[in-house]
C-alpha cells in the first residue's frame, strides 16, 4: 500500500501516519523527521534546510524533490509506505506522480486530515508549549514548533498544500477523514476507508 497524509500543522499526520505504519507493516517517511535529523546532524541537506524550517518556511521543491526520489529509491520501501508531510505544494505531487510512474508503481491513496483553523492553532501551540517544558535534546531540536511561526504554517498550508486536495480527488485518489476528534477515533475512520477493518 503507498499512502500519502496531507494536513495542516497539528492535524495529526504523524500520529495517524506511524499508526498506520504499524499496522501494514509499511515504511513511515516523514519529511519533517529527515529534515530535523538532517538539521540536527548538520548534513548537506540539514544546512540548506536549516533557515527555512526554523522560520516555517517551505523548503524549496527542488532540495526536497531530489532527496525524497533518493528515499524512495531505497529497498525498504518495497512492500509499500506512508508518506508525511510530503508531498506539500503541486510540483512536489507531480513529480512524486513521475517518480512512480517511472517506477511502475502507483499511489493508493492521499488522506486528508481535516481540522478547522482554530484547532490548528491550538494544537500547535500547545506541542510547542509541551516541547518547551521537556528539556531532552529531541524535544529542543523541534526548531519549527515555536508558537511565532505557527500562523506562517498555517498560512502556507492554505497556499501551497490545499490546491493539492484537488489534484488528488480529481484523480479520485482522495480520502478525507475529520481529524477533529481523538486520534483513537482517527484511525478506525481511516482502516474503514481503506476498507482494512474486517
Ligand atoms: P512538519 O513536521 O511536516 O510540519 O515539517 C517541519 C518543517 O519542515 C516545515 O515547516 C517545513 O519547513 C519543512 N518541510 C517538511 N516537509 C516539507 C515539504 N514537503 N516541502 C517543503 N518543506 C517541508
Amino acid at each position: 500500500m503507498r499512502l500519502v497524509i496531507l494536513g495542516g500543522p497539528g492535524s495529526g499526520k504523524s500520529t495517524q501516519a506511524r499508526q498506520l505504519c504499524r499496522h501494514l507493516g509499511i515504511v513511515e517517511i516523514s519529511s519533517g523527521n529527515i529534515l530535523r535529523r538532517a538539521i540536527a546532524s548538520q548534513t548537506d541537506l540539514g544546512r540548506k534546510a536549516q533557515p527555512y524550517v526554523e522560520k516555517g518556511e517551505l523548503v524549496p521543491d527542488e532540495i526536497l524533490i531530489e532527496f525524497m526520489r533518493q528515499r524512495l529509491l531505497q529497498p525498504d520501501t518495497a512492500k509499500g509506505w506512508v508518506l508525511e508531510g510530503y508531498p506539500r505544494t503541486a510540483f512536489q505531487a507531480e513529480e512524486l506522480d513521475f517518480l512512480l510512474e517511472e517506477l511502475n508503481q502507483q499511489l493508493d491513496w492521499a488522506i486528508y486530515l481535516t481540522v478547522p483553523e482554530s484547532v490548528m492553532m491550538t494544537r500547535s501551540v500547545e506541542r510547542s508549549q509541551n516541547y518547551a517544558k521537556d528539556s531532552t535534546t529531541s524535544a529542543k531540536s523541534r526548531l519549527d514548533d515555536h508558537p511565532e511561526i505557527v500562523p506562517r504554517r498555517i498560512e502556507l498550508f492554505y497556499e501551497r498544500t490545499v490546491p493539492i486536495l484537488e489534484y488528488y480527488d480529481y484523480r479520485q485518489k482522495l480520502l478525507t477523514i475529520n481529524g477533529d476528534q481523538p486520534p483513537e477515533q482517527v484511525q478506525p475512520n481511516i482502516l474503514h476507508k481503506l476498507a482494512l477493518d474486517n
